[in-house]
């Protein structure tokens, strides 16, 4: 069976990661969505389960004293947090998981996993981010400034991600995408005992 890919993506908020996550999993339905927990309200249209488990203070604290996740972060004043289980049946199954993830969670689980593909995708300009939160139109005016402050200090720990790719144009960041996690997968160690196949090839 093939090795799965376990790919973790962050970006600043605003510069287009949810879109390019929702392209590749409607291209590669083999890719799960690591659905993650969060103390933050639920924005018109998400669904409970799908987007996002949507929990109370609370009962986040709990999950944290029962060690059931595989990294937890507050990011921009709310909790969120990666359900251990689900990371351990893919390892364990080979199934591949896309992680939307902050760059505090991703720097844990690189330290967690000790293995994966890290992405970071960066926006064209701060400014270019601002017109794309208020596009978005989820946000409100002070929490849009919260997130463009957050930017810059994301954008300054981006050097422990293994690939780098700019949305400018959505298409190229989705093929630059499509690239990285081709690589991934033909690397070697996820072919053992071809040379001995081809060999023995009639
Ligand atoms: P994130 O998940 O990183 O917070 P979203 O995927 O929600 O960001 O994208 C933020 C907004 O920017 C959305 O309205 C989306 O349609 C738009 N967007 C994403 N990529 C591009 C792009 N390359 N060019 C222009 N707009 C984009
Ligand atoms: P949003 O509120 O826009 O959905 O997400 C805000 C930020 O939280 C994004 O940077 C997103 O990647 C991050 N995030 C979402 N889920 C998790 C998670 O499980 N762990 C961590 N560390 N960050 C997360």
């Amino acid at each position: 069976m093939p090795k799965g890919v376990l790919l973790t993506i962050s970006a600043p908020s605003g510069t287009g990661k949810s879109t390019l996550i929702n392209m590749l999993i409607r291209e590669q339905p083999e890719f799960g969505f690591s659905v993650s927990y969060t103390t933050r309200k639920p924005r018109k249209g998400e669904i409970s389960g799908k987007d996002y488990f949507f929990v109370s203070p609370e009962e986040f604290t709990r999950l944290i004293d029962q060690d059931f996740f595989a990294e937890w972060a507050r990011v921009h004043g709310n909790y969120y947090g990666t359900p251990g289980p689900k990371v351990l049946d893919a390892l364990n199954a080979g199934q591949s998981l896309v992680f939307d993830i902050d760059v505090q969670g991703a720097a844990q689980l690189k330290m967690n996993l000790k293995t994966g593909l890290f992405v970071f995708i960066f926006p064209p300009s701060l400014k270019i981010l601002e017109q794309r939160l208020r596009k978005r139109g989820t946000d409100n005016p002070e929490t849009i400034r919260t997130r463009i402050k957050n930017a810059e200090q994301e954008i300054l720990k981006s050097s422990l991600f293994d690939y780098w790719i700019v949305n400018h144009e959505l298409r190229t960041a989705f093929n630059d995408l499509k690239s990285i996690i081709r690589a991934e997968r033909l690397r070697s160690v996820n072919f053992p005992g071809l040379p001995g196949r081809i060999l023995n090839r009639e």
